[in-house]
């Protein structure tokens, strides 16, 4: 969990190598829907561009069709979801009805200018989704992926009224969140605002102190 421009998306990507897990975000899934047209992408659109959150029975049953097939077996990293105590009270339900539990929450802090700044420099690639920054992590030819040399965009959604109205979002309808994490004692903070490689390894030594399903 994170506010928008905490590195959610970098810290889950490093994570998911380590871990070698299926890895589940309910903004990357919207986004494909969008591009892809479907009518689900066209229910969603409205709210994203808003920066408002789309409703919790369309991202919960997102999630729940995901959790259930054999690739998840192992375990999974699902980044952005829960963002409302309504979602983290389904998620909690779905999993005890398949036999698990959430084993760690990792909540990624930075301060609301520090995700600005971040937010108004980051491009997308419209290939791969790849993000880069114009100032912290330029792309070696301006505008272009380096990965794929394909366009680089900014998100419908990063644009600053936008962001503005994403972080009041996090703080009114996903911060809540934090307090029924700490109550199951498997919150851990962590300061988002450090380079990634340092915010990785924070989130590893944490995450080694974790009691797994099998232990608990
Ligand atoms: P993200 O890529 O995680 O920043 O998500 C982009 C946008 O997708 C958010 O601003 C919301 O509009 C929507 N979204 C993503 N995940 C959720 C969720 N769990 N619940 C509701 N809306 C979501």
């Amino acid at each position: 969990m994170g506010s928008p421009g905490a590195g959610k998306g970098t810290q889950a990507q490093l994570l998911q190598q380590d871990f070698d897990l299926p890895y589940f975000a309910t903004g990357d899934i919207l986004r494909e829907e969008i591009k892809n047209e479907t009518e689900l992408g066209s229910k969603a659109k409205e709210y994203m561009d808003r920066g408002d959150l789309v409703s919790d029975e369309l991202v919960i049953d997102m999630i729940r069709e995901r959790l259930v097939v054999p690739e998840s077996a192992d375990g999974f990293i699902l980044d952005g979801f829960p963002r409302t105590v309504v979602q983290a009270e389904a998620l909690e339900e779905l999993l005890i009805g398949i036999g698990r539990a959430v084993t760690a929450v990792v909540a990624l802090e930075v301060d609301d200018e520090e995700a600005v700044s971040r937010l108004s420099g980051r491009r997308v690639c419209v290939k791969s989704g790849h993000t880069f920054h114009i100032e912290f992590d330029p792309p070696k030819h301006e505008g272009r992926c380096d990965l794929d040399d394909s366009r680089l965009i900014i998100r419908d959604d990063d644009q600053l009224g936008t962001v503005r109205k994403r972080l009041e979002t996090y703080s009114k309808k996903t911060e809540p969140i934090f307090s029924f994490y700490e109550e199951r004692g498997v919150l851990l903070r962590v300061d988002g605002s450090q380079q990634p490689d340092q915010v990785h390894a924070h989130i590893r030594a944490l995450i080694a102190t974790v009691r797994f399903e099998e232990t608990v």
